[in-house]
């Protein structure tokens, strides 16, 4: 597969995973989401437009996203993801969306020293996550995939 194929098939993947949360009603219209690795917005846009009631906070080192999909300063929260996602530990959040896989394993492998358990300490019994690195956890039980969702590109849980 060329990068070019790899690529359109995450961002399918995570528009189909991101799609069948709203359509199966997995987040509560109040429910806190985050967005973890704003990179350009994009997806960060696709959730804001997909659920307009819930607050969603967008994590990132710096502000690189198109200003059309920039959070408002009081819902971005900049610096290293692994020193700034404590704060949320018990924090009941809805939903996690977490993309900041590399395609680097080294990178990756580190990510993931962290990254399952900052995501199971954020969200709420029965929270959801989605994620482009694999978020082992005993907390979080993965869920399939639905029609459209890429196995290997996408990964989601409930938390227990
Ligand atoms: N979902 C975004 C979109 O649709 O535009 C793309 C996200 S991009 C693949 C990953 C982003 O995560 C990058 O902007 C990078 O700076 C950020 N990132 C990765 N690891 C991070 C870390 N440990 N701390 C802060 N930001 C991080």
């Amino acid at each position: 597969m060329s990068r070019l194929d790899s690529f359109i098939s995450r961002m399918q993947s995570q528009r189909a995973v991101l799609n069948h949360i709203k359509d199966t009603s997995m987040v509560a219209a109040d429910g806190v989401i985050l967005e973890i690795g704003l990179g350009n917005g994009r997806t960060y846009d696709h959730i804001r437009e997909l659920f307009p009631t819930n607050r969603i906070i967008a994590f990132d080192r710096a502000v690189g996203s198109h200003p059309d999909s920039t959070p408002p300063e009081a819902d971005l929260v900049l610096g290293d993801i692994r020193e700034t996602i404590r704060q949320f530990a018990g924090k009941d959040v809805a939903f996690a969306h977490a993309d900041i896989g590399t395609a680097y394993p080294e990178k990756d492998a580190q990510t993931l020293t962290w990254l399952p358990q900052s995501v199971a300490a954020a969200l709420a019994s029965g929270g959801i996550a989605a994620s482009g690195l694999p978020l082992d956890h005993s907390a979080l039980e993965p869920l399939p995939l639905p029609a459209g969702g890429v196995p290997g590109r996408t990964y989601f849980y409930r938390k227990r």
